[in-house]
């Protein structure tokens, strides 16, 4: 079995969550499986070395991305850096508000955590329509540092959300 059917393996769909006619994607049994976890990590590892060697820092989106994004940047010797939905970070802070199907969100980073110039990967969980993704680039383009690219473990391609992101990379090891 490769390391990526092993990831596909620990994959669950969920119809109806959290809202009728939404298929969840669940990713929880690859952090229960340390094998399928270390995959993920691995793949991941090895697309930055390969594509991005020149990356400063990783960048997570709350929540799911602060589960992969820490044993990566470790991996790569890197520190890591959260975004986080609105109010949940002390001292000075940047936002960006972005648009859901039916209201507003808002996600900020502290001030201090990423410098003019550096190079960042954005990482989460799964990529949907690109809202959240984009908006995490908009609060880098803010700080001006440079993305590299964003990396999610699964894509759902139908919403596009790639399409919305351009001209950033997108790379996803699981596509559905
Ligand atoms: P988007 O902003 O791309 O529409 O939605 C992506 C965000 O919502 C990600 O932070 C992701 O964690 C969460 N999300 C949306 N749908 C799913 C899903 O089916 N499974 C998981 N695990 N997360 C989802």
């Amino acid at each position: 079995e490769s390391k990526l059917q092993l990831i596909q393996r620990h994959i669950r769909a969920f119809p109806d969550f959290p809202k009728k006619g939404i298929l969840f994607r669940d990713i929880c049994p690859i952090l229960k499986n340390p094998a399928s976890l270390t995959a993920v990590i691995d793949l991941l590892e090895e697309h930055v070395r390969k594509n991005h060697p020149r990356v400063d820092v990783i960048v997570g989106l709350d929540a799911r991305g602060f589960l992969f994004g820490p044993p990566l940047a470790l991996r790569l010797g890197l520190g890591f850096i959260l975004v986080r939905k609105k109010g949940k970070l002390p001292g000075a802070t940047v936002s960006v508000s972005y648009e859901l199907e039916y209201s507003k969100a808002e996600v900020e980073i502290q001030e201090d955590a990423v410098a003019a110039g550096q190079r960042v990967l954005i990482i989460d969980d799964l990529l949907a329509t690109g809202g959240t993704m984009l908006a995490a680039c908009e609060l880098m383009r803010k700080r001006q540092a440079e993305v590299l690219g964003c990396m999610v473990v699964v894509e759902l391609r139908d919403l596009n959300g790639a399409d919305r992101l351009k001209p950033h990379q997108v790379f996803s090891l699981v596509q559905y």
